[in-house]
């Protein structure tokens, strides 16, 4: 039985709520890894971006979106991994950057703008939003983060590298 019951907008929704493993606070739409859902071939095609070319979270996400859909009766899926074009921060919407900073994690800055010289060594706490902060360390608690201080509040914070 094939369920054509719901178009590929409803699909889409559906599935776009899933958490990121890493960040719970972000669904994968947030992150912008659900990037298209086609209806094609009597197939429900699900195409997902992984954030980091050996992203351990896929395998995950790619079961969470299976087992979502099974429940709406929906067998008939395929999930396409797609690297071209390949991730990059700026895909992160608004709302998960803000997301981010009411998690205590600083959003990661435009790429043209992390690209300026010095520009990642002012990052803004998101405790206190001054922008006095000292780089600790490179890798925070996951590799796709750097360990901040804060100069005025003293909040160590990790902050989601540009990427
Ligand atoms: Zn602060």
């Amino acid at each position: 039985m094939v369920n054509s019951k719901l178009n590929s907008h409803q699909v889409f929704n559906l599935i776009s709520e899933i958490p990121d493993p890493e960040i719970p606070v972000l669904t994968i739409r947030d992150l912008g890894i659900l990037r298209d859902v086609k209806w094609d071939n009597n197939n429900y095609n699900v195409t997902i971006t992984p954030t980091y070319t050996a992203c351990p979270a896929i395998p995950f996400i790619s079961n969470e979106i299976k087992r979502i859909l099974n429940e709406y009766g929906i067998y008939n899926c395929e999930i396409n991994i797609s690297y071209e074009p390949a991730w990059t921060t700026d895909w992160l919407t608004k709302e998960a950057k803000l997301k981010l900073k009411q998690y205590g994690i600083a959003p990661p800055l435009h790429s043209s703008c992390a690209k300026k010289i010095g520009a990642e060594s002012q990052i803004h706490c998101p405790r206190c939003n001054s922008n006095k902060s000292t780089l600790l360390s490179n890798f925070g608690s996951t590799a796709c983060k750097a360990l901040y201080k804060c100069n005025s509040c003293e909040e160590v914070f990790d902050y989601f590298k540009c990427h």
